[in-house]
């Protein structure tokens, strides 16, 4: 069985909470050995032992690999002259998802499956190993089976998004279309699926249908997940925590009563995480989600690209990094938690997000001696290397 080490790291996160070395569980003077995808080792680098290869880090930052819980990347189509508008001063509504089901629709599986891998190697550069892809952007029982199916090809999570909007055909007529989603869609989606998800949002799907939603899909085996409170305020946060959802995301606007419900789920075994997605607030202009009240009420809080063609066209997970910790008032240390383990907590993992013995061998290596470098120097392509099941991903 061939073995890597990795050593010359100059501060390794392993997000192994130890007495000095805070929730970030920072280590220094440390080499990683890994074996079979895995990581079998962590120990002073005096005592390192042999490998058959090894990667120098040269000094710098090693890091659990980014998960990223959420992301629509199974689309056609190209929204920028919508973003062009939005900067020129039109509001965003959410409507331009129509836009892109047109374009999936008719766009054929090898085109679908080009963008997936393109979006998917893209974020991989920037140093994320695990990424959530949801479909809904078919929203036919075909195009969303399909769209799962490509999805499935690349990441065990995938998401059954059906409820995302209320396609053309189905105006007016919205207990039709949740009849669809809730029958021959779900059949049709559950084998590729590992959860299903509701936009609840004024416009798109309200709590009945939402919990009508997410309780036929729970019964059909599949983990619960929300986009709730992004637009305004409303009734998601709520539903997902009293369901026993993995994630609620977005969690802009958000009531005192929603924080508590969020705060109260914490402390359980299966804590409903709020996902906060900075890239939608950056690329719509709109006011960023309020981390710290969160934080400081004891909720479990991720960090997720929500890469998708409308009102986050962005994969970069640095990026969110930066975004939280200048906009949201994160520390780099909060951002970078909820980048990594908050995103595995969010997907219910606890083989990834974490670096100790027996967990995937998941990791990135920066150009940078910490970690603070990801919010200190926005923008500036760090990630020097990815490791992935613990095979390399960029040529050195
Ligand atoms: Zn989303």
């Amino acid at each position: 069985m061939s073995s890597l080490l990795v050593d010359d790291i100059g501060e390794l996160v392993t997000n192994v909470p130890t007495p000095g070395g805070g929730p970030l569980g920072l280590r220094r003077d440390v080499a990683l050995l890994v074996e079979a995808g895995r990581v079998v080792w962590i120990g002073p680098a005096r005592y390192a032992p042999a490998a058959d290869r090894r990667i120098d880090a040269g000094g710098g930052a090693v890091l659990p690999g980014f998960v990223d819980s959420h992301a629509h990347l199974v689309f056609a189509g190209d929204r920028a002259a919508e973003f062009a508008a939005r900067m020129a001063g039109e509001p965003y509504t959410g409507g331009g998802i129509r836009t892109t089901v047109g374009a999936t629709r008719a766009a054929s599986d090898d085109d679908l499956r080009d963008t997936v891998r393109r979006l998917r190697d893209e974020a991989m550069r920037q140093g994320t190993t695990t990424m959530e892809i949801k479909s809904g952007y078919g929203l036919t029982v075909a195009d969303e089976a399909r769209s799962l199916r490509i999805a499935a090809e690349v990441t065990a999570e995938t998401t059954f998004l059906g409820a995302h909007v209320v396609p053309a055909e189905y105006a007016g007529r919205p207990d039709d279309y949740v009849g669809l989603v809730c029958g021959p869609m779900l059949t049709a989606a559950t084998p590729y699926a590992r959860w299903v998800d509701v936009f609840c949002e004024r416009g798109a799907f309200d709590a009945d249908h939402a919990r009508a939603i997410l309780t036929v899909g729970q019964a059909a085996g599949l983990g619960l997940r929300l986009h709730a409170n992004q637009l305004g305020p409303g009734p998601g946060v709520r539903l997902g925590v009293e369901l026993g959802a993995a994630s609620v995301d977005h969690c802009t606007h958000l009531s005192d009563a929603d924080v508590d419900a969020l705060a109260g789920s914490a402390t359980t075994d299966d804590p409903t995480v709020a996902t906060l997605l900075p890239g939608a607030e950056f690329s719509t202009r709109s006011p960023y989600p309020d981390a710290r009240r969160l934080l400081d009420a004891g909720v479990t809080v991720a960090l997720a690209t929500d890469c998708n063609p409308g009102s986050s066209y962005t994969s970069s997970m640095p990026f969110c990094v930066a975004l939280a910790v200048r906009e949201m008032r994160m520390t780099p240390a909060e951002a970078v938690w909820a980048a990594t383990a908050g995103g595995a907590r969010a997907l219910r993992r606890t083989d990834v997000g974490v670096l100790r013995p027996g967990t995937r061998a998941d990791l990135m290596i920066l150009d940078a001696p910490s970690h603070l470098h990801l919010a200190y120097r926005p923008g500036v392509p760090l990630i020097r290397q990815v490791l992935h099941n613990g095979v390399p991903q960029c040529r050195l």
